[in-house]
């Protein structure tokens, strides 16, 4: 195994596998939807194209390279299919073309027989669809596990160092806010190296889809998504996890409505999230240094330049009547980290 933790965001090359290996049908999912791939297998041939392909597109790109196989449960796929993909993957590590390999499966296909299958391969993280931590929920869901698979395989994986990300979703069925608080601190119990927090969208063809029909699931509002995801990342912000993604990531199929029937998708849910937490930052400090003047000034990060200002300007419009300022300057200032803001004197 490669040495697991790099502090270093990676270069991602994304090889999915639609639904392949999944025992179960789980009620919020549609793959196809979400990865815009077909259901069909992926061949090793494939696998190796594509790579090749994203090698070219990568350029200068310092940030260490990862072939992620994800849309799928990738330990419940045939062994010998697992063997020919983690094979093929293998190659480019030891041509140091790619520097590892990860994937994402269920908790309960990790088990000792399949660590055995890919102990030997360059893999350095294995991420989790947890999703909740609430046996009923997780029945209702149909995901076909318990939460103590969740902790079990962490424990199995946690012993043979991998790096661990566990994903969960937010606005499930039967799971209100004080619900999927509780799965947060679950999974923070479970100390791994990162989480992916995704709000439950109601996508075409899935189960859940013909619940929304007929009036038994109603969906969250993108503005309750925003704020439950934003006390979760500050959540885990304080137990030093991690949150390295915020809402599905965008595609074609989703960002033109033809995937989702309803709920709260935004192609950029996780900078919604960021600007709600320096909205709530800026309210602070500047309720706090007691702002009574016209104009102000915020000084941030550069790279947290349009967190502060929100959406389409919204966070400087809203501190503006908030404050009764006749106007506010967002300054660029790179010795402040990029999660903090400075009121200017
Ligand atoms: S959520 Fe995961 S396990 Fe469930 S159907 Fe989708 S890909 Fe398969």
């Amino acid at each position: 195994m490669v040495n697991p933790i790099s502090t270093r965001r990676p270069f991602i090359i994304p090889i999915f596998l639609p639904h392949a290996g999944c025992p179960h049908q789980c009620v919020f999912c549609n793959q196809t939807s979400i990865t815009g791939a077909q259901r069909d297998s992926v061949s090793p041939e494939k696998v190796e194209r594509q790579i090749h392909e994203f090698l070219k597109y990568k350029g200068n790109d310092r940030r260490p390279v990862q072939a992620a196989f994800y849309g799928g449960n990738f330990l419940g796929l045939e062994k010998e299919y697992i063997k020919r993909l983690l094979d093929v993957s293998a190659k480019f590590v030891k041509n140091k073309e790619i520097d590892a390999i990860r994937f994402s499966t269920r908790p309960d296909t990790i088990d000792h027989d399949r660590i055995e299958i890919i102990k030997n391969y360059p893999i350095t993280a294995v991420e989790i669809g947890v999703q909740s931590m609430d046996d009923g929920v997780l029945a209702m869901v149909k995901r076909g596990h318990s939460a103590s698979d969740t902790q079990k395989a962490v424990a199995l994986l946690q012993d043979r160092h991998y790096q661990i990300g566990l994903q969960m979703m937010v606005g499930l069925p039967e799971e209100d806010e004080a619900g999927s608080l509780s799965t947060a601190y679950r999974i923070g119990e479970l100390e791994p190296d990162f989480v992916r927090i995704y709000p439950t969208i109601v996508l075409k063809n899935s189960l859940l889809a013909r619940w929304y029909e007929n009036g038994t699931y109603r969906p969250w509002s993108l503005e309750r998504s925003i704020a439950h995801v934003k006390t979760l990342y500050l959540f885990f912000k304080k137990k030093n996890i991690p949150v390295i993604r915020m809402g599905l990531q965008a595609s074609e199929d989703l960002d033109s409505g033809a995937a989702v029937l309803a709920g709260p998708y935004h192609p950029a849910f996780g900078h919604l999230v960021h600007s709600e937490i320096f909205l709530d930052m800026a309210t602070e400090i500047m309720g706090h240094k007691s702002v009574s003047r016209d104009t102000a000034t915020l000084k941030v990060h550069p790279k947290s330049i349009s967190k502060m200002r929100g959406m389409k300007n919204s966070n400087v419009e809203t501190l503006k009547r908030r404050f009764r300022l006749q106007s506010l300057k967002i300054v660029p200032d790179s010795s402040l980290p990029e999660d903090t803001l400075a009121l200017s004197p």
